[in-house]
This record gives C-alpha cells, sequence and structure tokens, in this order.
C-alpha cells in the first residue's frame, strides 16, 4: 500500500485512483523557458521521474505531463533584450531543459505541452468562469474573483487577509486585492492573441488548469510542483478548475522541499548564515536559501561538466522529497564519492560472474519481483530479499527515496560480504556465482525504481583519457617493482599520493590492481 503526503489534507493517505482502475494523471509544473535552467529547476522532474517510476512498477498506467510556459513577462522581456523573436528564445530554452533533464535519467514524462499550443482552449474556459459569475472582464484584462469561492485558500491553509495579492498596476481594475488575472491584455508591441475582450495573452494560473483539463480530465491523482508554487500558483488553479468544472480538481497534492544554498563552502550565494533546521513543508523558513539564478546558482549544463547526471540525480533523491536540499558542490562530491562503491561492486561482479551488471535481467514489476524474491533460497539470499521488503517499504512510505538509499547501501555490504566470505574472486564458484547473481538481479531491480545503475557510464574517449590510462598502468607497474624490491616506502608512497589526487588502487587475486576515481 503506498501512502503519499497530500498537503491539502496535510496527512499521508492512501494512495487510489480516482477511477478505480489502474490510470493515473500526473501533472507537474514546468519551466518558463527564459533563461537556461539551474540545479533548481531539476529537483521536480527528478522527484516525480522517480515517483512514476514507483507507481509504473506497482502496476499502474502513468500520463505524467510538465509543462512548459512559453509565453510571460519575464519572456518578453529577456526576448527584448536579446532582440529575438519570444518564440526562438522559448524555442532555445525548451532545448537546454529538456538536454539537462534527460542527462538526470528523466525519461518517463508522457508530454511538454506548451502553453502557447493551447491558448484557443484557454479562452473558452475562461469564457465559461465569467458566465458562471466566477470572473469578470475589466478594460482587457479578465481577473478571478477570490470572494466568489469560498474555499479560496484551503491548499495553503490560509485566510483571504493573508492572501492580500500583487496589487501593482492592475490594482484599481481588481475588486479585490487578492484577484487574479485569467487575461492579460497587450501592451504595444507586445505578442498577442485574439479574444473577446481584445487582444493579450494568458496569465500564468489558467494555463496549467487548462492543460490539466484538456490532457487529464476534470479531476486527476497528483499534482506537483515546489513548495513555493503552493500559494498563489495552486491555489489559484484549484480555484479555477473547480469553479469551472463544479468538481474536485486534484486528488493528491504533493510539494517538494526547495534546494537549499549550504552555508557550507561552495554555497551558491546570498545566504551566510543558516538557521536551525528547517521544518519540512515550512515556506517561509526555506524561501530565504531557495536556490535561484540571482543567487548565482550556474547553468545545469555546466554543472554536467563537472558531475554526471547519475551523481547529481543520486544526489537529489538521498534526501526525502519534502525536506529542503542542501546544495553545495561538496555535497554532491560526497555523494558521488559514496557511489563508487557501487561502480566498483558491479566490476567486481563481471570478475567473478564474466557478466555485466548492466545486461542482467531484472523484475520491472512488483509482481515479478516478488514472485523471483520468493523462489529464493539460503540465508545469503533470504538477507537480500528482506533487505529488498525494507527498500520497498520506504518506497511505500510517501516515497522515502532516502531511506531506500540507505537500504541499497546496506544491501552492498552483504554482497560484497558473500564475495569474500567465499572467496568468489578466485574459486569463481559456478554454483555460489548464481546466487550472487540473483542478488544483483535484486539490487538492479530496486535501483531501476530510483533509475539509478541502469546503464554503464561511458567513459570518455578520446586521447586524455587514454594517456590517463597509459599513466595510471605505468604508476601500478612502478609500484609492483618497488614491492618486489621491499621498497615498500615508495609502494605506499604511490598509493598514497594517488589518494591525495582522488585515484583509489585495490589490489586484486592474482596481483592484478585496479584503479578507480573517487
Ligand atoms: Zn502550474
Amino acid at each position: 500500500m503506498i501512502q503519499i503526503y497530500n498537503t491539502l489534507s496535510k496527512s499521508k493517505e492512501e494512495f487510489k485512483t480516482v477511477s478505480g482502475t489502474n490510470k493515473v494523471g500526473m501533472y507537474l509544473c514546468g519551466p518558463t523557458v527564459y533563461k537556461p535552467s539551474h540545479i533548481g529547476h531539476m529537483v521536480g522532474p527528478v522527484i516525480f521521474d522517480t515517483v512514476k517510476r514507483y507507481l509504473v512498477y506497482n502496476g499502474y498506467d502513468v500520463r505524467f505531463i510538465i509543462n512548459i510556459t512559453d509565453v510571460d513577462d519575464k519572456l518578453i522581456n529577456e526576448s527584448n533584450a536579446r532582440g529575438i523573436s519570444m518564440a526562438a528564445l522559448a524555442a532555445e530554452m525548451t532545448e537546454d531543459y529538456q538536454a539537462n533533464i534527460r542527462a538526470l535519467n528523466v525519461k518517463t514524462v508522457s508530454d511538454f505541452p506548451r502553453a502557447t499550443e493551447h491558448i484557443k482552449n484557454m479562452i473558452p474556459f475562461i469564457q465559461r468562469l465569467i458566465d458562471r459569475g466566477y470572473a469578470y472582464p475589466a478594460e482587457g484584462d479578465v481577473y478571478f474573483d477570490v470572494a466568489k469561492f469560498p474555499e479560496y485558500g484551503k491548499l495553503s491553509h490560509r485566510t483571504l487577509e493573508q492572501m492580500q495579492g500583487e496589487g501593482g498596476s492592475m490594482a484599481s481594475q481588481k475588486r479585490n486585492a487578492a484577484d487574479f488575472a485569467l487575461w492579460k491584455a497587450a501592451k504595444p508591441g507586445e505578442p498577442s492573441w485574439e479574444s473577446p475582450w481584445g487582444p493579450g495573452r494568458p496569465g500564468w494560473h489558467i494555463e496549467c488548469s487548462v492543460m490539466c483539463h484538456e490532457m487529464l480530465g476534470d479531476t486527476f491523482e497528483i499534482h506537483g510542483g515546489g513548495l513555493d508554487l503552493m500559494f498563489p500558483h495552486h491555489e489559484n488553479e484549484i480555484a479555477q478548475s473547480e469553479c469551472c468544472t463544479g468538481k474536485p480538481y486534484v486528488k493528491y497534492w504533493m510539494h517538494n522541499g526547495l534546494m537549499q544554498a549550504s552555508s557550507e563552502i561552495g554555497k551558491v550565494g546570498g545566504r551566510k548564515t543558516r538557521a536551525a533546521e528547517p521544518e519540512e513543508g515550512d515556506l517561509a523558513s526555506q524561501e530565504g536559501g531557495k536556490i535561484s539564478k540571482s543567487k548565482g546558482a550556474a547553468a545545469f549544463k555546466d554543472m554536467l561538466k563537472e558531475f554526471t547526471g547519475e551523481n547529481i540525480r543520486f544526489f537529489v533523491l538521498s534526501t526525502h522529497y519534502r525536506r529542503p536540499i542542501d546544495y553545495s558542490k561538496e555535497r554532491i562530491q560526497q555523494i558521488g564519492a559514496g557511489m563508487e562503491a557501487f561502480y566498483r561492486f558491479f566490476k567486481r561482479f563481471q570478475r567473478v560472474t564474466g557478466e555485466s551488471f548492466y545486461s542482467l535481467p531484472y523484475a520491472k514489476n512488483r509482481v515479478d519481483g516478488d514472485n523471483f524474491a520468493s523462489s529464493l533460497q539460503g540465508d545469503f539470499l533470504k538477507g537480500i530479499v528482506e533487505s529488498r521488503a525494507r527498500c520497498l517499504a520506504s518506497m511505500d512510505d510517501d516515497f522515502n527515496t532516502g531511506g531506500m538509499i540507505g537500504e541499497l547501501f546496506e544491501m552492498l555490504k552483504r554482497l560484497n560480504k558473500f564475495v569474500d566470505e567465499n572467496k568468489l574472486e578466485e574459486t569463481k564458484d559456478a554454483a555460489l556465482a548464481k546466487q550472487l547473481e540473483a542478488g544483483a538481479r535484486i539490487f538492479r531491480e530496486l535501483a531501476a525504481i530510483l533509475g539509478v545503475f541502469e546503464e554503464e557510464i561511458k567513459q570518455e574517449e578520446g586521447e586524455d583519457s587514454n594517456l590517463v590510462n597509459d599513466l595510471m598502468n605505468l604508476l601500478i607497474e612502478l609500484r609492483k617493482n618497488a614491492k618486489k624490491a621491499k621498497d615498500f616506502a615508495t609502494a605506499d608512497a604511490i598509493r598514497n599520493q594517488l589518494n591525495a589526487l582522488g585515484i583509489t588502487l585495490e589490489d586484486r587475486p592474482g596481483g592484478v590492481t585496479e584503479w578507480s576515481r573517487n
């Protein structure tokens, strides 16, 4: 049974689909594509890609949508500043965003609808809100009248007085300060679309309501987004959709914690001090340290020159999604160094079995996984099966990926211990190797849920990496000769100094020495 923490009820609820079938609709508010994406934009896609993987693993058929906001004040300003069309800017930044999430192995997104392609459906949706008395036109704009929806504030648990809205230049046209724009009249020279209220463009909130309605129906299962979108964006989506259809909009609201600049060295900028551990779900305490372009967050594609996508994905998933993620390069490096233990095991597995870990077959769903697990015997495999059950229990508990990662490290210890105790690298005993393989298949089944260790990371090819290999072989040879000559001081110095450079040497049975980067 999967439990989801629902922001709407502020409690964990058992996951059940709206229809009672296995069909699930899931929507994540996507980027406004006016600047290259930074790591803060990558948190939601990684989390909800993992949520989808887990639901699919549990037999659900999930349609997962991330919208692309390609019309907005920020896009208009940036395209003017760069002297290109808004459409050209949006196309460039959408490509940047999609390339970045692909690098993080986010590959379960069903559709990326673009706002400008759905304006024709936004107009009748807004008209219906006007007809039903929930919205009113004013000098070419259209506003939603929040006073007409008594449930306004039910998601963010705020009162109308606490939601005073943006005010600003539009304040005079509004009935209440908290009213928000569904349609904005175009200023001269701005991109615009024809409408019954004059040329203009849609407000940001209406996009999500209309695309959800169109692609996922009146009521759907999961709506996700960062905690900072809960108010006003998601509150407004609820008001628009529920007033338009008269039905509940979303069954489970899932809000992820924000990525924060760490107080450690290497922080992204802005904040110097960090208060006591923020409460999960506490927006006020997270907003202060939130990573943003203005705080100097680097373009994500530059981060990919320093870290593998797999490293960054593992880093994001090692914190529970509702908690804030502490960002620092040191932290990502630490996580990457921890992951080396897995990569070393995969090489070890290949030496014992002659097979690649990455080509092992594995269960793609829970039923097949349970069947395979229940067929296994012996203490070692029973231990692995129990560890698998703890992994799944973590995921069942509101997608606790951090708990599952902790358990995967425990499983890794068991796998290595089995190789060590049975001296499998030397004996390569076929029956025991088969048991190791069964354990590794379970490991692979679980890793695939997290979207990690699915494919071997290709080493960069080219002159440099060949040269590095040749130099490493030279150093390994020199160390071996030093040991033969009983010059242990030199042999140790080579090992230690390589270690300081981030390279680990491992002596294998048969006099083979392997090296890997930490
Ligand atoms: Zn949205």
